[in-house]
């Protein structure tokens, strides 16, 4: 997963570590939580490194994408382009495969075996294929129909599934193997490889038996690009196996839709490193969602048969196996947030492991000596091949149990049952601190039209819960439910459905877990209804028989509510309305910003209004009378920030330009600059002359942004607003209560925000605003906050404190202050028009 690579006395030390964290002043010093090293990204660690942008490669030709399961039979062959050789490819040193041998070595099994079959499912971010490839016993066109019948009566008809004697015997049972989803553990890929060959050339009984009874997909590498450079986020910067219910890259993409498509009963995550090897399932929190006796029976038995394999191989670097469902304390190495590719899969039925390789071979230990590498990366690459071969032989040996306990979870479901209580001892070792259910609501309801917050936020959200499998219906005709009325087009989740565990995971508020673990090992909250912008009512109970239909694709909702020859306004509620602002401004039409923040479009630039109202979702209305505005030009942005927050800008259509210290110091021209965000990588007490007289000056015309401990510490050094930033606990982390100010940024803004590593501002000097404070008394609305040992930084600390400020420097910049993380890894949407407001804001001179 999860990297912390953490032994099983770790406890102690990890919360020591996170004292000093959270003592350390803001931002200096590279604090980790692991005694081994952390990636930036998780956390304090992120306000560290300025995101750069990726590096392209070239001399790539375009490929036809031939999409799952759109051709019929088995095998299912594709002539794979190959790409240039490049000796640099990091998995050299190691022995390893590195991305371009791939293709030719699938080309070459297909061309021998039919008994593999090899789909581009996807390209990553600069453009490598993403390939699937199936191992299984030819298969004519109208057996694979008929496979596929099955499964779909699998979800959709799990009842009359249920007593399929003929399904029973003669579905072929799905397994999923993914690896390599974090670049630079690459062990899980040569496992892969080596299994694939196997299973298309071996004349083993078996292994034929195997494959005329079951698929085995593997996913080759979830990461391309990271494989190749070493590193383990995608090309973007992101952690892929933190993105699976956000789904904003092309790599998390094409994994979700690999599981919804093959729906495996059984999945692995291929991951290392973690001394001595790491076995799921996770300890608890468990996630409060799933039928969680239906996992953890066959979970735990097969966890124990691959540490059994791994052990027998007979590495003695192998032998100190953990599970940390047996061997952790709570919160170690938790199964809580939906963002894993594990914890993901369970929710379409699969019984999941992250596995994690004993040898460390990335960072620092990269630098060891070939030789050591190369033993290191052998051993890694038996381990992982192992955690695959005894999970194939347990599916094998339990195959029936495996698919009806598939169609038990989708049974549950579809007739809304009640999550069955998990007495103790289980399995070995379930107790108490292992129970979360839930209680499912009887449905939820997306209103359309005028009740609707934002109709481009609703219908984000409703095109990605049908993304993700989640059954969304549409109303014909306008309807009450719960003594409220609904318009015609408005939208119903009916909670019985075969993933209703994977709808409310997203649409629930979530739960404040902060007593259930000392630490959590990374988000704890997420909610989609929250943070996503759109109005999402929770129905109890009630008659849901109302003419609808099934959604495909949520309904258009831009347009311009005026009639020619008036001039336009436009609110911006949401990132969607800021592409539409930006895309006008990007075409040359003068806009212009009133005091109020609404944005007046000229009745000549009609046609472009219409033409990004139906591009973005977003409305635009009668411009009412009022004062002219300011004139708002499409505003550049120099950004010392996070890859996340660097591609959340760039998603609502700024133009961005990063920047750092090393940056400033090598004389980054902040002349043509009209707003600078700094949130990570960027120090002014670390800026030479000619950089502090940069910022300086910049500082007499420009507008800054800042989020988090760095950009609070960029604020004090280079003296802009006048306010004293408080730091929360370092690893806090969730979705707060706020109350909203009606100054530029506050005003509109949603009553919820997220926070990790939450700040709040005190001592607000005269014009300082406040924009938004956290609730009184305990803010938490979803997720783990706790307070310092020294019961500083806690969530009653901050209750009421400002958290978003505003407010003009003495020399003339306007300055705008976020203790939230408005764009964290660009999964809350519905923040997103805070900072755009505050660009806007900053960026405009003479406010009207
Ligand atoms: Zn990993």
């Amino acid at each position: 997963m999860h990297l912390r690579p953490v032994g099983r006395v770790l406890a102690a030390s990890a919360l020591s570590l996170l004292t000093v964290i959270t003592l350390a002043p803001a931002a200096t010093g590279a604090p980790s939580r692991s005694p081994k090293g952390e990636e930036p990204g998780n956390g304090p660690e992120r306000n560290e490194v300025a995101a750069v942008d990726p590096p392209r490669i070239s001399a790539l030709s375009a490929l036809a994408e031939n999409k799952l399961g759109s051709r019929e039979g088995y095998p299912r062959t594709t002539q794979l382009r190959v790409y240039p050789e490049d000796p640099a490819d990091k998995a050299i040193k190691l022995g390893l495969t590195p991305y371009h041998a791939i293709a030719p070595k699938l080309n070459e099994l297909q061309g021998r075996s039919n008994r593999i079959s090899v789909e581009v499912v996807g390209q990553s971010g600069l453009g490598r294929d993403l390939y699937l490839v199936t191992l299984t016993a030819p298969e004519r066109p109208s057996e694979t129909r008929q496979q596929e019948r099955w499964r779909d009566k699998i979800e959709n008809d799990p009842a009359a599934a249920a007593r399929d004697r003929q399904l029973a015997r003669e579905y072929k049972t799905p397994v999923w193997i993914n690896n390599n989803i974090h670049g630079d553990e690459w062990e899980g890929t040569d496992a892969a490889l080596r299994q694939i060959e196997y299973l298309a050339t071996t004349r083993d009984r078996k292994a034929l038996d195997l494959l005329s009874r079951n698929r085995v997909y593997f996913n080759v590498t979830a990461n391309p690009d990271g494989r190749n450079l070493g590193t383990r986020a995608n090309a973007n910067g992101f952690d892929l196996n933190r993105d699976f219910v956000t789904s904003s890259q092309p790599e998390g993409i094409a994994m979700r839709d690999i599981v919804k498509t093959v729906q495996p009963v059984m999945m692995l995550d291929e991951h290392g490193y973690v001394s001595g090897t790491l076995i799921e399932p996770t300890g608890p929190p468990h996630g409060q969602n799933y039928d969680f006796d239906l996992y953890i029976k066959h979970g735990y038995a097969n966890g124990l048969n691959i540490e059994k394999a791994v052990k027998a191989l007979g590495h003695p670097e192998a032998q100190d196996t953990q599970i940390p469902f047996r061997d952790y304390p709570s919160g170690e190495w938790d199964g809580w947030a939906p963002i894993y590719t594990a914890q993901y899969s369970m929710f379409h039925g699969a019984i999941s492991y992250t596995i994690e390789i004993p040898m460390r071979v990335n960072r620092g230990d990269y630098n060891l000596p070939e030789t050591e590498l190369r033993r290191r990366s052998a051993i890694n690459t038996d381990v992982s091949e192992a955690s695959m071969k005894a999970s194939l032989e347990y599916v094998q040996d339990n195959r029936s149990a495996l698919i009806a306990n598939q169609i038990e979870i989708f049974r549950r479901g579809a007739a809304g049952e009640a999550q069955r209580y998990i007495p103790d001892g289980f399995v070995p070792g379930f107790g108490p601190e292992d129970r979360f259910t839930t209680k499912f609501p009887r449905a939820y309801v997306i209103p359309a039209g005028s009740t609707q917050r934002s109709g481009a936020a609703a219908a984000r959200l409703v095109d990605l819960l049908v993304a993700h499998d989640v059954r969304v219906r549409q109303a014909d005709r306008p309807f009450s439910l719960a003594g409220r009325t609904y318009p015609a087009g408005s939208y119903i989740v009916d909670m019985h459905q075969p993933k209703r565990a994977l709808a409310n995971v997203m649409l629930e508020q979530g739960r404040d877990v902060s007593a259930s673990a000392e630490v959590m090992y990374d988000i704890s909250g997420w909610s989609h209804r929250l943070l996503w912008g759109a109005s999402v009512d929770i129905i109890q109970g009630g008659d849901l028989r109302v003419a609808s239909k099934p959604v495909v694709a949520a309904s258009p909702t831009g347009g311009v509510d005026a009639g020619p020859g008036q001039d336009l306004a436009i609110t911006v509620r949401d990132g969607k309305d800021a592409a539409a602002v930006n895309d006008l401004l990007g075409r040359g039409i003068e806009l212009k910003r009133r005091a109020n923040g609404s944005v007046i479009v000229p009745a000549s630039a009609r046609v472009a209004a219409l033409q990004v109202a139906d591009r973005y979702g977003v409305r635009f209305s009668l411009a009412p009378a009022g004062d002219a505005g300011a004139v708002l030009r499409r505003p550049t942005i120099a950004a010392a920030v996070g890859p996340d927050e660097l591609f959340a800008l760039r998603d609502m259509g700024f133009e961005v330009r990063p920047v750092s210290t090393e940056a400033l110091n090598n004389g980054f021209d902040l002349s043509r600059v009209d707003v600078l965000v700094v949130s990570s990588g960027l120090r002014y007490d670390l800026l030479n002359a000619s950089g502090k007289a940069a910022v300086d000056a910049f500082a007499a015309r420009g507008g800054v942004v800042t989020r988090g401990a760095t950009g609070s510490k960029f604020n004090a050094d280079a003296k802009l607003l006048d306010v004293t930033a408080v730091a929360g606990r370092g690893d806090a982390n969730g979705i707060v209560n706020v109350t909203n100010g009606t100054g530029p940024i506050g005003a509109g803004a949603l009553p919820q925000s997220f926070v990790y590593a939450p700040q709040w501002f005190t001592n607000l000097g005269a014009g300082v605003t406040v924009e938004q404070r956290y609730a009184a008394g305990h803010p938490l609305a979803a997720g783990h906050w706790r307070a310092n040992e020294d019961g500083t930084g806690g969530p009653e600390a901050a209750s009421g404190q400002p958290v978003v400020v505003s407010g003009a420097d003495e020399r003339g910049a306007k300055v705008v202050m976020f203790g939230t993380e408005p764009l964290f890894r660009a999964h809350p949407k519905g923040l997103y028009a805070q900072v755009a407001n505050a660009v806007y804001w900053s960026a405009t001179r003479n406010p009207v």
